[in-house]
C-alpha cells in the first residue's frame, strides 16, 4: 500500500475501542446497536506511514481485521504500549509479514513487556520453534531513550494506567497516548508544542486507569496541541454523533479508519 508520499507522515487510526470493543458482545444498547460506522470500534491500534514504511502502534485481537481493512501489504515494525491483552493477544497474525519480509517482526517493547510476551506467547520463543510460527526481532526501548527508525526520531513518553507503566509515543508534532490515567510532569514536557495528540478517553464517569472525558480535556486545555483526538473508546461514551457535539473546538472522537496526514 502507498498511502503516502515524500517524507510526510500519514496516521491511520485502525482502532479506537475499549478492551471490549465496540459493539460489544451481547449489548442492545442504543451505541452497540448504532448504524452509524462511526460507531464500530474495534480494539486501540494504529499505523504510522511514512516513505515506504508502515509501522503499527500495538496488535491487539482485531489486528488481521485492521490490516486488511487499512490494505497493509508489508509492515516494518510494532511499537507496543503495554502488555495488557487489548494491546498484543494479536501476536500470532504477524505471520503473513514475516511470509512477505522473508524476515521476523520488528517488535519495539519494554524488557517488562518483553517478558510478558514470552509468557503469554510461549510457543513463540520455544528454543526450537514448530515451522511457521510468528517470528520476533525484539528490539528493546525504554523511557528517557529515543529510538530511530528508518529516518524517524521516536521519542518514548511514560504514562501511569493503574498500576503499570506505559509507553507512548511522540513523532515530530504527532503524539499518540493511549491507556493513561496519569502523565507526571516531566513527560508532559515532551508533548508540548504539538500539532496533533491522540489521547486515550474512555468514557464520562471516573475510572481507577483511565482518562474520563473531563481529565482528557483538561490535560488538551494544559498541552494545547493544535488538533486531539479521542480514543480508546466505551460504549458508554455515547454516540459518536452525540458526544461529537458536545466536544470543543479542536477536539474529536477518533473513529476507526481516521486517516491524519501531517
Ligand atoms: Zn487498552
Ligand atoms: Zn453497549
Ligand atoms: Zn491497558
Amino acid at each position: 500500500m502507498t498511502i503516502n508520499s515524500g517524507n510526510n507522515l500519514t496516521i491511520t487510526i485502525l482502532g479506537t475501542g475499549t478492551s471490549h470493543g465496540v459493539p460489544i458482545v451481547g449489548c442492545k444498547c442504543d451505541v452497540c446497536t448504532s448504524d452509524d460506522i462511526k460507531d464500530k470500534r474495534t480494539r486501540t491500534s494504529a499505523l504510522l506511514s511514512w516513505d515506504e514504511t508502515n509501522i503499527a502502534i500495538d496488535i491487539g485481537p482485531d489486528f488481521r481485521q485492521q490490516m486488511l481493512r487499512a490494505q497493509v501489504d508489508h509492515l516494518e515494525g510494532i511499537l507496543i504500549t503495554h502488555e495488557h491483552n487489548d494491546h498484543v493477544i494479536g501476536l500470532d497474525e504477524i505471520r503473513p509479514f514475516n511470509f512477505i519480509s522473508k524476515a521476523p517482526m520488528n517488535i519495539y517493547a519494554t524488557l517488562a513487556v518483553q517478558s510478558e510476551f514470552r509468557q503469554r506467547f510461549s510457543y513463540v520463543f520455544d528454543n526450537d520453534p514448530y515451522p511457521g510460527a510468528p517470528r520476533v526481532n525484539f528490539k528493546s526501548i525504554q523511557k528517557d531513550q529515543n529510538i530511530f527508525i528508518r529516518g524517524r526520531e521516536i521519542i518514548p513518553v511514560e504514562v501511569t494506567h493503574g498500576n503499570i507503566a506505559v509507553l507512548g509515543f511522540r513523532i515530530g508534532k504527532f503524539a499518540y497516548i493511549t491507556d493513561a490515567k496519569f502523565i507526571a510532569h516531566e513527560e508532559l514536557r515532551k508533548l508540548e508544542g504539538l500539532d496533533v495528540l491522540i489521547i486515550n478517553t474512555l468514557h464520562h464517569h471516573e475510572h481507577f486507569a483511565h482518562l474520563n472525558v473531563n481529565e482528557a480535556l483538561e490535560l488538551i486545555t494544559l498541552l494545547r496541541p493544535q488538533k486531539a483526538y479521542l480514543t480508546h473508546i466505551s460504549h458508554k461514551m455515547g454516540k459518536h454523533s452525540d458526544v461529537s457535539k458536545t466536544l470543543p473546538d479542536g477536539v474529536e472522537l477518533a473513529y476507526d479508519g481516521l486517516q491524519i496526514n501531517l
